[in-house]
C-alpha cells in the first residue's frame, strides 16, 4: 500500500477476504437462493462502492441500504444490480427512487399511493418490498394485517409488489423460541397473500445469524450483512461459518520518548510510568473511532509483538508502553518513530480484534467498525 506509507493512520480494507465472505454465504444457501450484500453504512464502514463491487463479482444478487442517498451513491458509481431500501424512505424521496431505480420497503398506504401515483406520471412502475413486523416491532405492517395493506394498495395500477420481508430480533440468541414464533407469523403472512392471488415476489427474512443458524428460513433470498465483513453475530456460527476479516487499521509511530519512573501520561494521569519506560504515540484517537472508554484495556501490535496502551486515548492520538523488560527474555524490539502499528489485525501469531473491544466496550462488532471515522483513508488492497 504505497500512498498508505505516507498517511500516519489509515483503514485496510482486504477485498479478497468480502469475496471470501460472500462466497460462504453463496455455499450456505442453495443456489436458488439470492444473496443481499447489506452495505448500508458505506458497508458497516468500510467503503460501500468497492464492497458492493466487489460482492457482486463475487456472486451476490442484489444490494440493500438504509437510505435512498446511499442507494444513489451506488447508483452514480455505476452499479446496475438492484438495491433495495431496507426501511420506508419519506416521501420527499420518492422522485430520487423512481430516477435511480431504487426500490424502498413500504408499510405505509399513505407512502405507497404516493409512490404508485408519481411512478404513474412518469409511465414507470413503481416496484416496492412489502415489510413485514412479525414480532421486532421497528417497522412493517402488522403480519396479520398484509391482507388489509394489499387491498387498500393493490389497485395501484403502478405498484408492483416486488417481494416481501421480515426482519428477526433474536436470530442470534441461544434460545430459538421467540425466533421461531417470528418465522411462523412471516409465513402465514405470505401464504396470506398467496391466498388472495397475489404473488409475494421475493421472499427474503434472514440476516447473517438466520443464514448460518436457520436454514429453514432462507426463502428467496438471504441478507447477507455482518458476516460479508468477517464477523460472527454470535458464537453459535463458529462452527458452521468459515469468515475472513476485511478490516485492519493501522498507524505509525510520531513520538517515542523514554519517561522516568511515576512521571504521568496522557491527560488526568491514569497512568504513571512503573519504571523508566519507553512511551510511544501513535496518531490516532477517539475522532478517528478508538472509544475513550478502551484506554488502557486494549494492546497494539508492532513486529508481531503485543504492547500496552496506557493513559487516556486522547481526540487524535494515544500512547503505548514499549518496555523492554516484559521482553527480556525474548528478542528485543525497540519500536520506534515511523513504525508500523496494528490497531486492529493480526501480525505473526498475534491479533488485536474488533470483537474484542466491543466486549471490552459492552457492544457489539457493528459499532466498533462503523466508528473507524473517515478522517482515516480507506485503502484497498
Ligand atoms: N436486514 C435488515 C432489515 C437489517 O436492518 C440488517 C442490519 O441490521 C440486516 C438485514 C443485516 O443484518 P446482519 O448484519 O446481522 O447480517
Amino acid at each position: 500500500v504505497k500512498e498508505a506509507e505516507r498517511r500516519w493512520s489509515w483503514v485496510q480494507i482486504d477485498l479478497s477476504a468480502v469475496r471470501h465472505n460472500l462466497r460462504e454465504a453463496r455455499r450456505l444457501v442453495p443456489r436458488t437462493t439470492r444473496v443481499l450484500a447489506v452495505v448500508k453504512a458505506d458497508a458497516y464502514g468500510h467503503g460501500a462502492v468497492r464492497v458492493a463491487q466487489t460482492a457482486l463479482a463475487a456472486g451476490a444478487d442484489h444490494l440493500g441500504v438504509a437510505t435512498v442517498s446511499e442507494g444513489v451513491q451506488l447508483r452514480r458509481a455505476g452499479i446496475t444490480a438492484p438495491i433495495l431500501v431496507l426501511s420506508q424512505p419519506p416521501a420527499t424521496s420518492i422522485e430520487l427512487l423512481l430516477a435511480y431505480q431504487v426500490t424502498p420497503s413500504v408499510y405505509d398506504a399513505q407512502f405507497a399511493v404516493a409512490y404508485g401515483e408519481a411512478a404513474d406520471a412518469h409511465g414507470m412502475r413503481a416496484p416496492f418490498h412489502l415489510a413485514v413486523n412479525s414480532g421486532m416491532n421497528r417497522i412493517g405492517v402488522r403480519h396479520d394485517e398484509v391482507g388489509a395493506f394489499m387491498m387498500q394498495v393493490g389497485f395501484h395500477r403502478a405498484l408492483r409488489l416486488e417481494g416481501v420481508f421480515t426482519h428477526f430480533a433474536t436470530a442470534d440468541t441461544p434460545d430459538p423460541f421467540e425466533f421461531d414464533v417470528q418465522a411462523g407469523r412471516f409465513e402465514e403472512a405470505v401464504a396470506t397473500l398467496r391466498g388472495m392471488g397475489v404473488d409475494p415476489g421475493i421472499v427474503h427474512a434472514a440476516n447473517s445469524a438466520a443464514t448460518v443458524r436457520y436454514p429453514g428460513v432462507h426463502y428467496d433470498m438471504v441478507r447477507w450483512g455482518i458476516c460479508l465483513y468477517g464477523f460472527h453475530p454470535c458464537p453459535e456460527t463458529r462452527q458452521r461459518a468459515d469468515l475472513r476479516p476485511v478490516m485492519s487499521v493501522h498507524a505509525r509511530i510520531t513520538d517515542a520518548r523514554l519517561v522516568p519512573m511515576s512521571e504521568g501520561v496522557s491527560y488526568g494521569f491514569n497512568y504513571r510510568s512503573p519504571g523508566s519506560v519507553k512511551i510511544c504515540t501513535v496518531p490516532i484517537g477517539y475522532a478517528d473511532g478508538l472509544a475513550r472508554g478502551l484506554s488502557g484495556r486494549i494492546d497494539f501490535l508492532v513486529q508481531g509483538r503485543r504492547f500496552h496502551q496506557v493513559g487516556n486515548i486522547c481526540m487524535d492520538q494515544c500512547m503505548f508502553e514499549a518496555d523492554m523488560r516484559t521482553f527480556a527474555t525474548r528478542q528485543r524490539i525497540e519500536p520506534q518513530v515511523g513504525d508500523e502499528v496494528i490497531i486492529v489485525g493480526s501480525q505473526g501469531d498475534q491479533a488485536v480484534t474488533i470483537d474484542d473491544m466491543a466486549a471490552k466496550l459492552g457492544t457489539i462488532s457493528y459499532e466498533v467498525a462503523i466508528g473507524f471515522s473517515h478522517r482515516m483513508p480507506r485503502y484497498f488492497v
